[in-house]
């Protein structure tokens, strides 16, 4: 598709608005991203839009014939031919022309525009008619702690306000009749003047009958009532990198608030909450796991066998090794964020007393006893209370 506005829309250069408008509506039911298979269907919509948009305003079509479509773009991005109504449309001939400056910035795009429409129209509205960004969305998500480990794709639902695709988020069918808000005279914006003591003050607002848009339409779209924005259920898969922690938050791109004025979106950010661990307690990148050995593993050293949170590790424990002493398997923690690698595994030994000795267990522990000078009376609570010790 050539870029030209022209082109997109199929029509002569002398084209006249009802002409343009029918070629829209045409071009806008076959590339709606609702209806068309073609992938691009999106993208060409927008610049169908775009340059129904601009033929269709009077002094942005001057603009756009008279300098160009390159040049015109590059003052549209430095600041607001884009947001249709109201920005210099009927506004430069109109009584309030010439006085909207008050409320305006003073911009390098207000002087551009002042320079092509003679100083009236523009200012102050080219303000209020911005592309602006959505704003951004929070939620929350909650993941294991085998996922903030491996990192995942997790698909996440929620409700977000979303441009109403029926009427394309103006609020009106396309083809409902259409007349200059009386109230502004089409400028979208009211200037009061008031007397005080230091004399006159002009101030400038955004219209509230029209809302800034300059003009008024006999009837509303049924989906929405006239907001343009519905509510509408979303399902985005959310990639949750590796070594997350918990409270840290990931941002997913454009997937907050609609943006107004043909700005870009918000961003959805999530807080990820990363669920307690049966085996495991994190601090930080490290892993800390209790584990139970033997007393015999404990007394001769042994290889014993860890769980990690992606299978199992050998633990090296010495001879003599006491119940509560703490060791570590390198790199078995959690990955790192920021650099390379995992943490530690510290594993914390738990040694198990037997409490069902068979008699022959029961023999020997009974001359292990005796063999160190230790008096052995056995009863019943012994095993019960060294157990209660760890
Ligand atoms: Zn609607
Ligand atoms: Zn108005």
């Amino acid at each position: 598709m050539s870029e030209d506005f022209y082109d997109v829309l199929g029509v002569s250069r002398d084209a006249s608005e009802d002409e343009i408008k029918d070629a829209y509506r045409k071009k806008a039911t076959e590339y709606h991203p609702d209806v068309s298979d073609d992938p691009d269907a999106e993208e060409k919509f927008k610049k169908i839009k775009k340059a129904k948009e601009v033929l269709t305003d009077e002094e942005q079509r001057q603009a756009y014939d008279r300098l160009g479509h390159e040049r015109f773009e590059q003052a549209d991005k430095r600041g607001g031919f884009d947001g249709g109504a109201g920005n210099g449309r009927r506004g430069a001939g109109g009584p309030f022309g010439g006085m909207g400056g008050m409320g305006g910035g003073g911009s390098d795009f207000e002087d551009f525009i002042n320079q092509f429409f003679g100083g009236g129209g523009g200012r102050g509205r080219s303000q209020s008619n911005r592309p602006q960004q959505g704003q951004d969305l929070q939620t929350r998500l909650t993941v294991d702690l085998e996922d903030a480990y491996e990192g995942i794709s997790k698909e996440l639902t929620y409700t977000r306000p979303e441009h109403c695709s029926d009427c394309d988020g103006s609020g009106h069918p396309p083809d409902a009749d259409v007349r200059t808000c009386p109230a502004c005279n089409g400028q979208g914006q009211q200037t009061t003047v008031q007397q005080t003591a230091l004399g006159r003050v002009q101030q400038t607002q955004t219209c509230r009958r029209c809302g800034g848009e300059g003009e008024l339409y006999d009837e509303e779209c049924s989906t929405c009532n006239g907001d343009g924005i519905v509510r509408a259920e979303k399902t985005v898969s959310v990639d949750i990198p590796a070594g997350i922690r918990d409270g840290q938050k990931v941002r997913y791109d454009g997937g907050g608030a609609p943006g107004a004025n043909g700005g870009p979106p918000g961003d959805l950010i999530i807080e990820i909450r990363i669920r307690d661990h049966e085996q495991f307690e994190r601090d930080g990148d490290n892993l800390y796991l209790q584990h139970a050995i033997s007393f015999p593993q404990a007394v001769f050293g042994a290889t014993v066998e860890v769980p990690t949170l992606d299978g199992t590790e050998d633990l090296s424990v010495p001879s003599g090794t006491q119940s509560g002493e703490t060791f570590t398997v390198d790199g078995a923690g959690m990955p790192r964020t920021r650099r390379r690698g995992h943490g530690d595994l510290h594993v914390q030994v738990q040694v198990v007393t037997p409490d069902d000795l068979n008699a022959e267990q029961r023999e020997a522990l009974e001359a292990f006893a005796e063999a160190g000078g230790e008096e052995v009376e056995v009863n019943e609570g012994f095993f019960e209370k060294l157990r209660n010790t760890f």
